[in-house]
């Protein structure tokens, strides 16, 4: 199974957001769109991935001042992406060991899709019903 897979069953759409509108803006964007992060575009293509965990762990640190500060202040500058091409396999492996629940995906420099840890466990429980199916029709066939 590749991430290709998983985008035609879920679609392309991506919530993002520009690194220079307030943290207050950012909060807005990820209750309208009920997601838990959003891809930073600037005017040269992406800049980085904003979570809601960034937005509790530096609250605690800077406190209430933290909303008028730009989304650019607390985003993940050193984005990890995916291409179409990967197989998702190799995405929680990633994810996993690298602790993040989102991974933006591009295809030529475009951004053309986002993949997050509920959409790899989801395809990983499907692939293994199938398996399980597949199993059990061997077994009944004798
Ligand atoms: P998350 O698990 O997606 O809420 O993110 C946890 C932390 O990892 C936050 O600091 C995010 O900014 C960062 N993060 C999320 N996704 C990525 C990614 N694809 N590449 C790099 N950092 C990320």
């Amino acid at each position: 199974m590749r991430i290709a897979d998983v985008l035609r069953a879920k679609g392309t759409a991506v919530a993002t957001i520009d690194p220079d509108v307030p943290v207050s803006e950012l909060l807005r964007a990820l209750a309208e769109h009920n997601i838990g992060a959003i891809v930073v575009v600037g005017s040269s293509g992406v800049a980085g991935i904003v979570s809601e965990r960034d937005v509790v762990r530096r609250l605690h640190e800077v406190g209430i001042d933290l909303l008028s500060s730009p989304v650019s202040a607390i985003m993940t500058a050193d984005v990890f992406t995916c291409s179409p091409s990967d197989t998702v396999d190799s995405l929680t492996v990633v994810m996993t060991e690298r602790r993040f629940r989102h991974v933006p995906v591009l295809s030529n420099g475009e951004l053309v899709g986002i993949v997050s840890i509920g959409d790899v466990v989801k395809s990983r429980i499907g692939q293994l019903e199938q398996s399980q199916d597949q199993l059990q029709a061997y077994i009944a066939q004798g």
